[in-house]
């Protein structure tokens, strides 16, 4: 049977949601190995869903550095003979995964939706096409976000890793959350995203934040108001911005052009609120409110 290793990733005293659907993935490919690696993340390495767990525990690994964590990984691949590496596509395994499969000499499969023996699919042309790859050699890959549901902590056996950690010459000096409030977008359970009908970024500020607050979900954004200079690139939900797949999308004052689609449509349940009831969006929403953002937002928070 063949070794897939599941790279997990810590948030807190927890394993990333994401990265437990990852093991859960994982669990029908072969032996799974998983992988943390930190500072101090030895507690919460033992949660990951896998039925061996090797745990890189070192000061030099407190920050996320390429250098050293491709290093790391590759060294447990050789160590374990694994042929599969999954990954969460988040903003760390979309970084990793790519340097592990060039310095492995691997093929890469970036944001799948499905993985398995059988093969991987992922969308291509922003989500017009879902393509099956069946790599026939090893493969290093990463999951979307909610693409599976996640797999149960278990206790298996746990082991240090005993390799090297190489020098690298990049060093992190400050970590500043510029966050879509405090939940990472393409790891959040619920969008709410606000668009060009917002008229401002201190609309912005005063509907979608405080409503995204309420919700404990992740403000993004359409391109409109990012170039506008309402928000940071960082919020911008899209073809050319980050791709979302949460639970529920809440779009207000979006138009739906076919570009911001192709980076929220597949999240599990869509709502938007729209004043023109021939926007596109409506056609990919679950729910639609035709109305005036400025008049249903204030009653929806104030319900919340
Ligand atoms: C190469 C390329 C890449 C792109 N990448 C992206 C991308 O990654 N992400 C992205 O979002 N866009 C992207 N775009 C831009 C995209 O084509 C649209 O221009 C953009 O998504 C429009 O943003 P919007 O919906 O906020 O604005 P608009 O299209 O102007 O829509 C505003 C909406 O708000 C509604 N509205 C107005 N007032 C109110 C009100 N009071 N109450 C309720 N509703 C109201 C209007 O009816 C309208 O539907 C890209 C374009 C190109 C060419």
């Amino acid at each position: 049977m063949s070794t897939v290793i599941v790279v997990g990733e810590v948030d807190g005293n927890e394993i990333k949601n994401i990265s437990q659907q990852v093991a859960a993935v994982a669990s029908g490919m072969g032996n799974v190995v998983g992988i943390v690696i930190g500072n101090n993340v030895s507690e919460a390495a033992m949660k990951l869903a896998t039925s061996k767990i090797i745990i890189a525990d070192d000061e030099r690994l407190e920050h996320y550095d390429p250098v050293k964590f491709t290093s790391v990984v590759s060294q447990i691949v050789k160590q374990v003979s694994a042929s599969k590496v999954l990954i969460g596509a988040t903003n760390m395994g979309k970084d990793l995964g790519p340097r592990l499969a060039a310095e492995l000499e691997w093929g890469y499969l970036g944001d799948c939706l499905e993985a398995g023996n059988d093969g991987f699919v992922r969308p291509n042309f922003a989500g017009k096409i879902l393509a099956k790859s069946n790599p026939n050699g090893p493969v290093v890959a990463s999951i979307r976000n909610n693409a599976y549901p996640a797999g149960e902590s278990w206790s298996g056996s746990v082991e240090n890793f005993a390799g090297n950690i190489p020098e690298s010459n990049l060093n992190t000096s400050t970590i500043e959350n510029v966050g879509a409030g405090t939940v990472e977008l393409t790891e959040a359970n619920i969008v709410v995203s606000g668009g060009r009908g917002l008229e401002s970024s201190e609309n912005y500020d005063s509907h979608i934040r405080p409503l995204a607050e309420a919700m404990g979900a992740a403000a993004g954004a359409s391109r409109a108001i990012v170039d506008a200079g309402w928000v940071p690139h960082s919020h911008q939900v899209g073809q050319t911005g980050k791709t979302v797949t949460p639970d529920l999308y809440l779009a207000i004052g979006i138009s739906g052009a076919i570009q911001h689609l192709g980076g929220m449509s597949g999240s599990k349940f869509i709502v938007a609120i729209n004043k023109d009831a021939e926007a596109p969006i409506f056609k990919v929403a679950d729910y639609g409110i035709v109305g005036d953002l400025f008049e249903i937002v204030p009653v929806l928070k104030s319900k919340l």
